[in-house]
């Protein structure tokens, strides 16, 4: 069986933090209006330190939404392929509370991806020291890592990265889960 390493935020699930910027900033960005990755970059710095209280005091996944086909397509790779979910969890702006947010993935996995056991999460910050297959990100800095196909979900961070540049990274770029299933089933 070939190693799949399928990546969570912005390719599992959808939203979150987003959602909850907004609800503490009481505003209605979108996430294209977010000027980097890190979506807490739209907070005032006179605002950072209630802001990071605000999110230690909330679950992320309860704010956001599973992409589209994800928990059907995952179904069926976690069927053909070694499939692991591998992703980050230190909170950047409070690294402190990260355990909290570890928690708040592994409960969010059991729940939405029961076929999927635990054995398979990767908690982990450097994506590269997995080899694997198959990678699947919303990163291009989190495909460096081995694999022989690498494939960029289409999230509001990654956008403007060109054809051209993804080809020489060997990266295809994919919208949708519908699309992964075409390429990987
Ligand atoms: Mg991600």
């Amino acid at each position: 069986m070939k190693k799949l390493l399928i990546d969570m935020d912005d390719v599992i699930c959808d939203d979150g933090f987003m959602s909850i910027v907004n609800e503490f900033l009481g505003t209605n960005y979108k996430p294209e209006d977010a000027h980097s990755y890190y979506i807490n970059d739209l907070i005032p710095k006179e605002k950072f330190d209630d802001w990071v209280k605000y999110f230690e005091e909330r679950n992320v996944y309860d704010y956001g939404s599973m992409k589209k086909d994800a928990r059907e397509v995952i179904e069926k790779l976690n069927k053909v392929y070694e499939t692991y979910i591998i992703t980050a969890y230190v909170f950047r702006d409070k690294p402190e509370i990260s355990g909290d947010q570890l928690r708040n993935k592994f409960n969010y996995l059991r729940k939405n991806l029961p076929f999927v056991a635990p054995s398979q999460y990767i908690f982990i910050s450097n994506k590269a020291l997995v080899d694997g297959d198959i990678r699947i990100d919303d990163r291009v800095s989190n495909l460096e890592g081995k694999a022989e196909m690498k494939l960029l979900i289409n999230a509001y961070h990654n956008r403007d990265i060109s054809d051209e540049e993804l080809a020489k990274k060997n990266i295809k770029r994919v919208d949708n889960w519908k699309e992964i299933e075409e390429i990987l089933l």
